[in-house]
């Protein structure tokens, strides 16, 4: 299993690579990031990961390389590295420049890209359930720090999921200002109620996942019908069934809400049904996806 870095199109070891200190990705959070696996060695959606770190790059009026270029390089990565699945996180900072706040004095914008094996989450989580709390910290309002902008400034839900951690739990559940449910401290979240399936608006102010968009795309080939809808603690403690989903977990189920045990607190038949329907997609899409992504520009 090989991990490698590939910095402004540069490829070395992890060991041999560097930052400088005063990059504002290090200094300020001021950066922008996508993380992406492959399913048959191709990065799965890779142009919705693009669009939104393109989004999230106007967001921040951070300049982004060439998508081509990008392309480029995180293809040259994925070959040099030749592990058979791999965990790919693009990082753009806004680059170096004296200590200031002042965007405007940076020099050019730095892309850095990790390449490993990927690691899925470990198989107890989808067999048995996972527990989740709701910390006291609370999701950035869109206002402050739009949370649908996937920058480096990840403390908010570093913190939250450092609280739940440390009570006991396996991840955090964050509500926005007002008391409604947003998303997981890095993914988002579904309820399941009867034949519906449940979850926060965008306007609530939560990242747009990637997992998110193919999970309501999915839902009614899986007999659920989909509805956006402003969610509270409670109706996610009544709900039939709980899941968690990103490009990592896929769907993860949640069997426990700080006190609260979710249905009969075990994953529930909707939760393997949409899971296997995901995973299907994504194969079925790396297949079709192969050839055109690996042809030469
Ligand atoms: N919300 C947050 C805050 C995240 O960090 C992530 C992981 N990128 C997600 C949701 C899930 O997004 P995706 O399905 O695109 O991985």
């Amino acid at each position: 299993m090989t991990s490698l870095v590939c910095i402004d199109g540069e490829l070395m070891e992890p060991a041999a690579a560097r930052v400088p200190v005063f990059d504002r990705g290090f200094l300020y959070g001021d950066s922008v990031y996508e993380v992406v696996r492959t399913y048959l060695g191709v990065p799965f959606h890779l142009d919705r990961h693009l669009e939104r770190l393109e989004r999230s790059a106007a967001a921040l009026e951070l300049a982004l390389p060439p998508r081509a270029t990008l392309v480029a390089w995180l293809k040259s990565a994925l070959r040099a590295a030749g592990n058979p699945e791999s965990y790919a996180r693009l990082i753009v900072t806004r680059g170096s420049g004296p200590i200031t706040l002042d965007p405007t004095t940076a020099d050019r914008p730095r892309t850095v890209l990790l390449v490993k094996a990927l690691e899925p989450y470990p198989a107890w989580m989808y067999a048995q359930g996972i527990k989740v709390s709701v910390p006291a910290i609370r999701r950035n309002p869109r206002a402050a720090l739009d949370p649908s902008v996937k920058s480096g400034n990840y403390l908010n839900n570093v913190l939250a999921l450092g609280q739940a951690r440390r009570a006991g739990f396996d991840d955090a559940l964050l509500l926005d200002i007002r008391g409604r449910v947003t998303e997981g401290s890095s993914s988002n979240v579904f309820a399941v109620r009867g034949g519906s399936l449940l979850t926060p608006p965008l306007e609530t102010g939560l990242l747009h996942g990637v997992t998110r968009a193919l999970v309501l795309e999915l839902a009614g080939q899986v007999g659920l019908q989909a509805h956006e809808r402003e969610l509270e603690v409670a109706d996610l403690a009544r709900a039939d069934e709980l899941w968690l989903t990103s490009t990592l977990r896929e769907v993860l189920p949640v069997v426990r809400l700080d006190e609260a045990t979710i249905g009969a607190g075990a994953p529930g038949p909707r939760y393997r049904a949409m899971a296997e329907r995901l995973h299907a997609h994504a194969l079925d899409w790396a297949r079709a996806a192969a050839a055109d992504f690996w042809r030469e520009p």
